[in-house]
Parts: structure tokens; sequence; C-alpha cells
């Protein structure tokens, strides 16, 4: 068994739509397919989560116009029967039009994840009907997590034993990525989603519920490149990588794989293949058990990073009670650490620029004098040398570095 994961991106329109097709055809058969929402599908149903729970009904119906729009322009250039679609669009109108509670995570995931159950019933209804052997499963039925909303944590006992359960080899199965479903006892099951970006993570949990021969995630990419072509214009192809350097690249911001993917496959041996589904007979890249690493400097850039810095209010040295403190306000507030320093009397994190920022400093402000710098840029490069330094820092003043045997980060501000 296979499984198969495809973005947003790639099921963006009918030609992509036909493209899977094609893919699953040729090269999966057995599969599991995972698919994500159509194109910006999910932030759009974000935007509706924000205007519904504000009650700005005229942008509910906007948006949800387009949505509906968008979807419909699709199915038309597609054959299939696609009446389930229509269906969950008019419960999603539904419920919008109910007036909403004020539980916004639990909101926003009962929401979201409409963009994969539709993206799901439209795929599998067109594979149905290009003579392929297909199964629609709901994966909100086999994911089971806890109640944290937005960032649901698996159940793997429970998990495992509902995808051996439901899984079989003769179909190609249909599923959603990024959603699942928490229960508690005497109360209605509820929707939950493992955060955004999760449908790769879904992928994974498959492979290891199902002992699969490998995974594949067909992307806009030819595999994992050393760099973001956003940044850079002469990347190269990593062929083969660790699981160690694919962990490490995907913690520190490389966006082609989603952080949680690799720990599960990892611990099976599961081979993960990165591939293009606009050249699928291209090998791509596989992330794998190897025993040496790829030494090509790989450089992940971040931009609009914050770099906060503290000093106790009464001098006091920055030790196990001030950081705990630090620490206790960032989780609070949700703020993810991109980097951290201290020296006896000061600490210095570097975050994500978000709406969470202002919080953060309000709280800090009471125990710590401190001082911000926004508009900065966090580049992190594995395997470095001073040359690739030198590059990344050419026009740009360097605020702060941290250097461990494989990897340095640089904190730097344009002189631009
Ligand atoms: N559709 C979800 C998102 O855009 C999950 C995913 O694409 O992986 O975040
Ligand atoms: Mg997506």
């Amino acid at each position: 068994m296979k499984v198969f994961k495809f973005g947003g991106a790639s099921v963006k329109d009918a030609p992509g739509v036909r493209n899977l097709a094609e893919i699953v055809r040729t090269q999966g058969q057995p599969a599991v397919v995972v698919i994500s929402a159509m194109g910006k599908t999910t932030n759009a149903l974000e935007r509706i989560v924000r205007a519904y729970t504000d009650g700005q009904t005229d942008v509910v119906s906007r948006e949800l116009d387009q949505l509906r729009t968008y979807h419909t322009g699709i199915m038309g250039e597609l054959e299939g029967d696609f009446s389930a679609v229509g269906q969950t669009i008019d419960g999603l109108a539904n419920y919008l039009s109910a007036p909403s509670t004020n539980l916004y995570d639990e909101t926003y995931d009962q929401i979201v994840s409409l963009g994969e159950i539709i993206s799901t019933q439209i795929v599998a209804a067109y594979l149905t009907q290009a003579g392929i052997s297909t199964r629609w499963v709901d994966a909100r039925l086999l994911i089971r997590t806890d109640a944290t909303f937005r960032e649901g944590r698996v159940d793997w006992d429970e998990t495992s034993r509902l995808i051996t359960e439901t899984i079989s080899t003769d179909v190609v199965t249909i599923t959603q990525g990024f959603i699942g479903q928490t229960v508690t006892l005497g109360a209605p099951a509820r929707t939950t989603t493992l955060g955004r970006e999760g449908s790769d993570y879904t992928a994974a949990i498959f492979a290891y519920c199902l002992d699969a021969e490998s995974v594949t995630i067909w992307k806009d990419v030819p595999g994992v490149l050393n760099a973001d072509p956003k940044w850079f214009d002469d990347t190269v192809l990593l062929e083969k990588l660790t699981y160690q350097d694919a962990i490490e690249l995907a913690y520190y911001g490389a966006t082609v794989i989603h952080p949680k993917t690799i720990k599960p496959l990892q611990n099976k041996n599961i081979p993960l293949y990165v591939r293009s589904f606009l050249k699928p007979d291209a090998p791509g890249t596989v992330i794998g058990n190897f025993e040496k690493n790829v030494s090509v400097p790989s450089f992940i850039f971040k931009v609009d990073q914050v770099l906060i810095s503290l000093h106790p209010n009464d001098f006091s040295f920055i030790a196990e009670d001030n950081l705990s403190r630090i620490f206790g306000r960032l989780a609070q507030i949700g703020v993810k650490i991109n980097l951290m320093q201290n020296t006896a009397i000061s600490f210095s994190v570097v975050v994500d620029n978000t709406d969470r920022v202002p919080a953060l400093l309000d709280q800090l402000k009471q125990d710590f004098r401190v001082s911000y710098n926004d508009g900065l840029e966090l580049v992190t490069i594995r395997y470095y040398d001073q040359a690739t330094i030198d590059r990344v820092l050419v026009n740009k003043k360097l605020l702060l570095e941290q250097k461990s045997r494989n990897t340095v980060q640089l904190v730097a501000k344009d002189l631009m």
C-alpha cells in the first residue's frame, strides 16, 4: 500500500484534478490518497469564520458565494456525479445562518474542515467516473484527536484501530488531509483540525497505521530544494535526505514538509518521496534512513521577524525563575519561539510578527524592561561555511548569530 498526498495547488483547477487522476491511475493502485482543500479555499474559509463570528453577514454571504462559484466552475469542467458537494455547501450555509457561539477555535474547525470534504467529494466523483475503483472515506471518522481545536493531538491507539479496520487494498481510498474528530462520552462528536498545512501529517498518520510501503507528497516543486526559489535563483535539488535532516529543515521553517510528518515515518522506516505533479516521472527527493547527510548548504528564510529583548526590572540574573516566567507567558499567549539567546542579565527571543505579539509585549512588560526590533529576517543555514554566511549577509546588518556544529542562525536587518 502506498500513501499519496496532493496539496491545494495540485487540485486548484480542473486540469489539476485530471492530472491527479492520471498519476493515481499509473502509479497509485492500491493507494490511500490524501487531499487538501482546493487552491486557497482554506484561506477563504478562514475569512468566513472571522466574518461569521464578527456577525458580518454580508461578508459571509459574499465569501460563501465565491466559494460556491469557484468549486462549481471546477465541477463544470469535469464529468461526474457531484451531488454530494452541493449538500456540503448547503450544510455550511445552513450552519452559518444560525448565530455563532463564542467558542472560536471550535467553530473554526467545524467550518474550515469543509474545504477538504468538498475537494475530496469532487475528486472521488471524478475518479469514479473515470473508471478508477474509488472509495471516499471520511477522515473525521478515522483520525481521533483530543479536544485541542485547531491543533488536535492524535490518539494513536484509537486512530490505528479505526484506520486498519476501515482501509482496504482493493480500491483507491480518497480521504481528507488536515481533519479529525474528538469524541467525548455523552456529547456529540466534534470535528478538529491538525493545524494549518496539516495534510502532510495526515498522510504520515495513515502510512504509519497501515505500515505503508511509502508516502509520496506531490508538489509543484521538483522535490526538496536547498532553498526556496522565491529567495534564490540557483537552488539545487536534494535527491536524498536523512530523516534527521528533513526534521531539522522542517523545524527551522522549510515549508516543503509539515514538521510533524517525519517522526511517524522514521519510527517505521517508511520512505517519504517528494515529487512534482507537473513531472510525475522525475524521481524527486527521497527522505529515508540513509547513512550520509547531504552536505550541500540549505537555507531557510523567515521574514517579518521581531527580536524581543528582556531585562529584569530588578537587575536579577536570567535564571530558572525568570526563564520559566518568560516561557510561561509565551506558551499562554501561543507565540512560538524561532530563536532564543540569553546573557547574564538579558534574554532575547525571535518570533514571527503576528497579531499575538502586542499582547505578549504587554504581559512581559509587567516583569521586564522590554525592547524590540521588528522588520527582521531570520536566516537558518544547515551545513554552513563562512562563504555562505557572507553571501547571505551582503547589504545586511547582523543583529544576532547562533552557531551549532551543523547549523547557523542569523538575525539580520536590511540596510537598504
Ligand atoms: N488545507 C489546509 C491548509 O491549507 C491543510 C493543508 O493544505 O495541508 O492549511
Ligand atoms: Mg492547503
